[in-house]
């Protein structure tokens, strides 16, 4: 890693660098929290968590060959180098900082309340079109997750998509310190964190710390459809780039016609430029998720071609409405999350597969006062929607099924208690050749039943 050696990072953190002089001269590897990755010539950050403490994997880092360690207190018998910090997360943030300062690379930060994984996926695949792409794996956003993402930074490298994800004030200024976007990306401003962010105000103000350190010559890509963020002017000299499809901006999107489990099909505008293009992931969401793409490839020199096929090569996450074919059977993983809104968006795709539909739907958490009247919703959309087997479970979606009941539409409901009791039934209600939808609340852990599924 560039210029990272023990001496210069002890430097870089206000730490105490030990260990012999060529050690800290020599550039490490690698820089990795997780013992279980530390490999030779790596940097091991000894990190105390609630669980577990890095502190207690030193000896088995240095047999596993790492160059040095950072931690918080003298190991016992150091069998190699190491650097004693106040903190060792303050020391990750410091690290990466100053890795990325001198590395000759473009970042793309994304925020937003909804759709930052989704949109970073977008514009990760576009911008692959064009340059060599590092992108945040998964949902690597916050103050530890962005630091261990920069730290995959090599010089072959010329862009990397980071995602950006806070709960409070502050936390993006840091955020932002560290990544010093050259273009920054805000998706919408919703009603996510108001415990501390009171209102969509507070998000937006939380937001828009992105912009704290955006680099000199810096874009800045909008949803114009979101009142919040289409209000936002000149920020630091930087006029910013709106995309939408409602609020008819500079790159927007008609023609669209969802194309049932096939993805969505519709027609970008840029400029003089257009081009119909398929997405092949379903969801009226994903036309913004490929508009703000677009933007961004867009000021980043691509052509419209390239636009277009970056978007078409797309792949889906898994528990993001990711497709699993298993024989004549087609599971379709959306388990990472759900709220009515994403409820009744995936029936409408699921409604439209070609054999028998079958739901596998669970509690959705955080709605409030009005869970039961909004679980009991999506289980008459379900009826409406005709799915052939519903299949609702936990507590809260007692609602949903006695509603479906009630609505007539499905041939089928089932109500189970737990994960548990469903994944016993489970076998006995599918067919090998359902079309299957499996999506929840992520604390109602339907991951398991997609594992479930995927080894009938
Ligand atoms: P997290 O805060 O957990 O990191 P996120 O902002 O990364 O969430 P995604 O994981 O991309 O969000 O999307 C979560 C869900 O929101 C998706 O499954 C999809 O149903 C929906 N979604 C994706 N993109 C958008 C969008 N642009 N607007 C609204 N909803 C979206
Ligand atoms: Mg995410």
């Amino acid at each position: 890693m560039k210029n990272m050696t023990p001496c210069r990072i002890a430097e870089v953190c206000g730490g105490i660098y030990h260990g012999t002089k060529e050690t800290g001269i020599r550039e490490i590897e690698s820089i990795t929290t997780d013992s279980r990755q530390a490999a030779e010539g790596c940097l091991f950050v000894a990190v105390k968590g609630e669980r577990v403490d890095g502190h207690d994997f030193i000896p088995s880092v240095f047999e596993k060959g790492a160059a040095c360690v950072v931690c918080e207190r003298e190991p016992e018998h150091p069998s190699g180098s190491w650097i004693q910090v106040k903190s060792s997360l303050q020391a990750i943030k410091d690290m990466a900082e100053f890795y990325r300062k001198q590395l000759d690379i473009q970042v793309v930060g994304i925020t937003g309340s909804v759709g930052k994984t989704s949109t970073k996926e977008v514009i990760a695949s576009v911008l692959s079109e064009k340059y060599r792409v590092l992108k945040t794996l998964g949902n690597f956003n916050n103050e530890l997750g962005l630091p261990l993402t920069v730290f995959r930074l090599r010089e072959e490298h010329q862009i990397a998509v980071l995602e950006m994800g806070i709960s409070d004030f502050g936390e993006m200024h840091r955020l932002s310190k560290i990544a010093r976007p050259d273009v920054c990306v805000i998706t919408n401003i919703g009603q996510c964190h108001l415990e501390y962010l009171k209102d969509r105000d507070g998000v937006l103000r939380a937001k828009s710390e992105i912009f704290d350190f955006m680099q000199p010559e810096g874009r800045i890509v909008l949803n114009g459809d979101d009142d919040k963020l289409s209000a936002v002017q000149e920020v630091k000299g930087v006029n910013p780039l709106f995309f939408g499809v409602e609020s008819g901006r500079e790159i927007y999107a008609d023609e669209i016609e969802p194309r049932g489990l096939k993805g969505i099909r519709c027609r970008i505008h840029a400029g003089e430029e257009s081009f119909g293009v398929q997405i092949p992931i379903p969801g009226f969401h994903m036309v913004l998720n490929a508009l703000a793409a677009t933007a961004v490839g867009i000021s980043m020199g691509l052509t419209t071609e390239q636009v277009k096929s970056g978007i078409e090569k797309l792949q889906s996450l898994g528990g993001r409405f990711h497709m699993i074919e298993k024989g004549d059977m087609l599971i379709i993983d959306d388990c990472y999350n759900a709220n009515p809104v994403s409820m009744k968006a995936s029936l409408d795709v699921l409604k439209d597969a070609e054999r028998r539909t079958v739901a596998v739907l669970g509690d959705m958490f955080e709605l409030g006062e009005n869970e039961a009247s909004l679980h009991r919703e999506v289980g008459v959309y379900a009826g409406e929607k005709g799915i052939n087997l519903l299949i609702c479970t936990g507590e809260l979606s007692s609602h949903m099924a006695e509603a479906a009941i009630r609505a007539g539409g499905c041939e089928t409901v089932v109500h189970v208690p737990n994960l548990e009791r469903l994944m016993e039934v489970l076998p006995r209600l599918v067919q090998g050749d359902d079309t299957i939808l499996v999506k929840a609340s992520h604390g109602m852990h339907f991951e398991k039943v997609v594992e479930l599924l995927s080894e009938l």
